[in-house]
């Protein structure tokens, strides 16, 4: 039956990501003769970037630790990832050829850690299967008569389909081609879509000139950081982060980043308490601090005494008043709940992902728009949001895969 269709039929797939991929190797699959469309003079740019620091492709917890990255949206992407989760996506990468490992955390990578043999069997295995692709082609909307507009070098294209499935992606890293300009063009067709906003992202803080100069790109390793928002919700974890030019960034500050935008978003600022010493209780920090220095620089004896130096011991210098330097009490209290105020989220464009996008009340079970039928959304441009860890690339692949399943039910349905 679907073949059937596949020969009368146009479908489209805008935005050669992991979710519009997916999207269309399920359609093939069936049997479906599909036309994948991107902007960019090739497939899979973003996801070819998360290759470069080691592809986090999924994550190895248990089920119910998994789904709660997903935070509000859980609800809503808990039935899509049943049917595509973490297992399915290594046995889809070993499918293709590639073995995975379990890392430190539980995070799941590719041998080599890299994305390029992954997207190569997989643009390998499209192609194998019939895949139209057009790359250059930058969708900018609908005409009139309802087909669907490209702008392509040295002028336009329009094509009609009897379904699309947009999988744009968010709107960071806009250099890779997604740009989130397909939210105005929702929006003018009446679609819901919430605002997109910095995801696993930077923060700014008010660094001094000497604290910036002397500590930008220095990592803080095996810190606690905490974050109690308004509403008085404790967030506490364990890990590393960066020093920036203008602020913070690096997996602590991600696995925050969700929490910290939006308390800025309503208090103004948000302050994240870091201990630099874990292994430390306070009394211990104060017994050795309060051991006579001698002669000894103030450095020497906080590096001696309790171990910190270098960029600890520079922020120290940074928040303390100087006459507090001799009080042990105020300054242990400082070396376990340091208050650092971060001041804005760094801009989107330098975010790892989006949260915002269409909105899934807008959507029916198979991510179809309701107001827009035969319009399907998959991948970072709906609205969820997860830290980094491989919750991204799993909930755009799956819910690519959900949206292929969604156009197959509804072609079935509209013959
Ligand atoms: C540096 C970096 C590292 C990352 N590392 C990881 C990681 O390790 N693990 C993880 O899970 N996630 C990671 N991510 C996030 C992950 O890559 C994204 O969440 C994922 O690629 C989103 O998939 P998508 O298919 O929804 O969108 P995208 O991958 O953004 O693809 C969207 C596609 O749509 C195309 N497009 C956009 N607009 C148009 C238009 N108007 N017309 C035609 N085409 C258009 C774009 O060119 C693009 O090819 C990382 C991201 C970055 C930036």
């Amino acid at each position: 039956m679907v073949s059937h269709l596949s020969q009368t039929r146009s479908i489209v797939v805008i935005g050669g990501g992991p979710a519009g991929m997916m999207a269309t190797e399920v359609l093939i699959q069936a049997g479906v003769q599909v036309d994948l469309y991107d902007s960019m003079p090739s497939l899979g740019q973003k996801f070819l970037a998360a290759g470069k620091g080691g592809l986090n492709l999924t994550h190895a917890e248990p089920r119910e630790q998994f789904l709660s990255n997903y935070g509000d949206r859980r609800l809503q992407l808990e039935p899509i990832l049943d049917q595509f989760g973490p297992d399915d996506l290594c046995h889809w990468v070993h499918e293709l050829g590639i073995e995975t490992f379990v890392g430190t955390s539980q995070r799941v990578f590719p041998v080599g850690m890299k994305a390029t043999p992954i997207l190569r069997a997989w643009l390998e295995r499209l192609r194998a299967g019939g895949v139209n692709i057009h790359v250059r082609h930058k969708w900018c909307g609908w005409r009139a008569d309802g087909s669907l507009r490209f702008t392509i070098p040295g002028g336009e294209s329009y094509v009609f389909a009897d379904a699309t499935i947009l999988a744009m992606g968010g709107g960071s890293w806009r250099r890779l081609g997604s740009t989130g300009e397909w939210v105005q063009i929702l929006v003018e067709r009446g679609v819901t879509v919430a605002r997109l906003k910095p995801s696993n992202c930077g923060f700014n803080v008010a660094w001094s000139k000497t604290f910036r100069t002397r500590y930008e790109g220095t990592p803080l390793k095996a810190v606690t950081l905490s974050f109690m928002d308004s509403k008085g919700i404790l967030t506490c974890k364990q890990g590393e982060f960066i020093v920036t030019l203008n602020g913070v960034e690096g997996s602590l500050i991600y696995a925050l980043s969700a929490q910290l935008r939006d308390e800025i978003e309503t208090a103004g600022q948000a302050i994240i308490k870091l201990d630099m010493a874990p292994g430390w209780s306070k009394q211990r920090l104060i017994e050795r601090l309060s051991q006579p220095r001698g002669s000894q620089s103030f450095a020497n004896h906080l590096r001696k005494a309790v171990k910190i130096q270098g960029v600890k011991a520079g922020l120290l210098w940074e928040f303390v008043p100087k006459q507090k330097f001799e009080d042990p009490v105020y300054l242990a209290d400082m070396i376990k709940e340091l208050p650092i105020p971060l001041l804005a989220p760094r801009p989107l464009d330098e975010a790892i992902s989006s949260a915002g996008g269409v909105a899934f009340e807008e959507l029916n079970d198979h991510l179809m728009v309701r107001s827009l039928p035969g319009v399907f959304c998959a991948g970072e441009m709906l609205d969820w949001e997860a830290p980094t860890g491989g919750y991204l690339i799993t909930a755009c692949m799956a819910s690519g895969r959900a949206a292929g399943l969604g156009v197959l039910a509804w072609l079935g349905s509209t013959q």
